[in-house]
């Protein structure tokens, strides 16, 4: 008397159906609801539903779990419906359709992942980077056979794998093992047919250069795909190897996108009468800035250079350069008193302070604020201070952290 009688229902058959009969049943409607034939969803269900169904009846050990403990005693072994379908198809059928490119799900190799990093100017130019890889290939002597007059495995079905099942207490365990009968290769050589070259493994090793083309303007994270290229195994198809671009950080520019990004330093004559700035660009040439007399560049100021960004992939245009100044102030007591003098002559006059008449006024000392002084006080870094001068409008603080 068997528990449940779902997988015998979907694939349309009685309990006590021979191996023949379910054979039979699932031929017919696997193959009158295979993607390839019947491309609507519900024949999919089915599909994969029927090849669940006929993977656990036609593996006398799988049924007879499933007749004694229905579909709950299954779980926790091999893979459930999901996906499962191709697999149990082209084992049954083989090479069903051919040229109608690969149904779902055929078995891919994994992809080969590597890192390759760049520095900016070597994405500015563009390169190329010869690279080893280690991987397998199928036997060249053997053509992956493993041999001569290789025969599948019965006892597993070529799988290399089999099932047992102990029962300890109410529990049943299920587990995978390696099949004994062909020591987990799935297949039976004799010893004198084996392939020398592989030993029988159908694989080698090979080392192959790759040359990675790295175009100009390629950008962090994008990919160069080399399609099949990843490791060969007998009935698998191999995956790619992909290299991804990582970016190294550059000391003097940054980027985004197609731009650059600069940091330039001058000095306060410069940024207030002009003078001459020189870049060291990605390019390997130097950029020969003019600053014009009164054009007065102030901290914090951006300006652009159009076209001194990076090259754009596949494209003779390039980004922008945006160079973000910042000045540098003659030190403490540079000059004397007569020169400062001067400059009250030269320079725009003082913006007056404005405190309303009926305010009280505090007078106070501007000193030099100590760092270190500062951390051990407040157990907070110099951040947090920021945020207090603006709650109280501390004049002093400001000041010294300019
Ligand atoms: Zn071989
Ligand atoms: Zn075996």
């Amino acid at each position: 008397m068997v528990r449940e009688t779902k997988l015998y229902d979907i694939l349309g058959v009685s309990p006590d159906a021979t191996d023949a009969q379910l054979k039979k049943a699932y031929r017919v409607g696997a193959l009158k609801n295979h993607p390839d034939k019947n491309p609507s969803p519900e024949a999919a269900e089915t599909f994969k539903g029927m090849s669940h169904a006929y993977e656990v009846l036609s593996d006398p050990q799988k049924r007879e779990i499933y007749d004694q403990y229905g579909e709950e005693g299954l779980n926790g072994g091999g893979a459930g419906p999901g996906g499962m379908g191709e697999d149990i198809f082209s084992q049954f059928f083989g090479g069903m359709f051919p040229g109608g490119g690969q149904p779902t799900g055929p078995q891919r190799g994994k992809d080969i992942k590597h890192s390759i990093s760049c520095t900016l100017e070597e994405l500015y130019k563009g390169r190329t980077a010869k690279l080893a890889l280690n991987k397998t290939v199928l036997c060249k002597e053997c053509d992956g056979k493993g041999g001569k007059n290789v025969k599948k495995c019965s006892a597993c079905n070529g799988q290399g794998l089999r099932f047992v099942t102990r029962q300890i207490g109410p529990m049943i365990q299920r587990a995978q093992v390696r099949c004994d009968v062909c020591n987990g290769e799935g297949d039976i050589i004799s010893g004198a047919d084996r392939c020398k070259a592989c030993s029988g493994k159908k694989i080698t090793n090979e080392r192959k250069i790759l040359e990675v083309n790295i175009e100009r303007g390629m950008r962090h994270g994008q990919k160069v795909v080399f399609s099949g290229e990843s490791d060969q195994a007998p009935d698998v198809i191999p995956g790619d190897v992909i290299f991804v671009v990582d970016e190294k950080p550059h000391k003097d520019f940054s980027r985004k996108g197609d731009d650059l990004y600069y940091e330039a330093k001058i000095d306060l004559l410069t940024a207030l009468a002009g003078g001459e700035l020189a870049i060291k660009h990605i390019s390997g040439e130097y950029l020969k800035i003019t600053i014009i007399p009164g054009e007065v560049i102030s901290p914090g100021s951006v300006k652009v250079i159009v076209g001194k960004g990076m090259p754009v992939r596949k494209s003779s245009s390039y980004g922008n350069l945006y160079v973000k100044f910042e000045i540098d102030f003659p030190p403490k007591n540079f000059t004397t008193a007569e020169n400062l003098q001067l400059l009250e002559q030269v320079l725009p006059a003082r913006t007056p302070v404005s405190i309303p008449a009926d305010a009280e006024v505090d007078e106070v000392v501007l000193a030099d604020v100590d760092p270190t002084q500062q951390q051990r006080q407040g157990g907070r870094g110099g951040q947090s201070y920021d945020s207090d001068d603006e709650e109280q409008g501390g004049q002093g603080v400001q000041c010294a952290s300019q």
